[in-house]
């Protein structure tokens, strides 16, 4: 027979392991979070896109399907967003006027032919090319000595970064930031950074230091490159695929932050 005090420990048993359950269900983890899994979700899908283990066409499914989600998850961050926008844009490059930082005047910029999804396709440069005094190529800045700061053009949400680029690395942006604001809807991409400052999951106000310049990357390390930061805009279209534009007006325009 059963006695009371038996079904009274069982009872407390049962309740303690619902309890148990329950923290483990509602637990949040940082993997549950929408932005962090949407950023999770851009690092797998940039990668599989660099390594050609997806098809063009798969990528751009999946790129569509993230962008969709990160529309939603970024939508109430919209009026803040275009309050900033409408202060207006910062030079990427701390103490550069865009007349004589952007290459080319503007020339560098070529988008025939560029397509996100096919890493293969090696032709366009729809980005401009920012530079700095720099003749020994050691990234560093000739007249200040020092590392020059990455600046964010725009405010946003840290979408992706990839870091710990080595010589032997076939990655042609080097250490690089994604940056997605939500009321430009463009994604934002800084390239050959010397180091980065700003991890994925991150909010950014326009100007803030997202990293130093450097000279990481494929083509962007061997010496016959000057030392530049790779500056593109992609504009995500209603249908949530990447167009290349041209930013070299807002670039003109763009506020120059001073050296602190
Ligand atoms: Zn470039």
């Amino acid at each position: 027979m059963i006695s009371l005090k038996g079904i009274s420990l069982f009872i407390i048993v049962l309740l303690l392991m619902g309890w148990k359950s329950s923290c483990l269900l509602t637990t949040p983890e940082k993997e549950t979070d929408p932005l962090m899994l949407s950023c999770q979700k851009f690092a797998t899908l940039y990668q599989s896109i660099g390594d050609s283990t997806i098809t063009p066409d798969s990528a751009a499914t999946a790129f569509k399907e993230l962008f969709r989600e990160l529309r939603q998850q970024t939508y109430t961050f919209r009026p803040a967003c275009l309050q900033e926008v409408d202060s207006g844009f910062i030079f990427p490059v701390r103490g550069y006027y865009p007349q004589s930082s952007i290459g080319g005047r503007g020339k560098g910029y070529r988008p025939d032919g560029f397509d996100f999804f096919d890493s293969r396709v090696r032709k366009s440069h729809p980005a401009h090319d920012l530079f700095i005094r720099d003749r020994n190529n050691d990234a560093i800045d000739d007249v200040r000595c020092e590392h020059v700061d990455v600046l964010a053009f725009t405010g946003g949400f840290v979408l992706g970064t990839r870091e710990n680029w080595t010589p032997d690395s076939q990655w042609r942006g080097g250490n690089c930031i994604w940056v997605y604001n939500p009321c430009l809807e463009s994604l934002f991409y800084y390239a050959h950074n010397h180091t980065i400052d700003v991890k994925p999951g991150q909010w950014i106000k326009p100007g803030e230091i997202l990293g130093k310049m450097g000279r990481t990357g494929f083509n962007a390390y061997p010496p016959r490159s000057t030392t530049h930061l790779h500056f593109m805009q992609l504009k995500i279209t209603e249908e949530g695929l990447p167009v290349p534009v041209d930013p070299y007006r807002q670039l003109l325009e763009a506020r120059v932050v001073d050296w602190e």
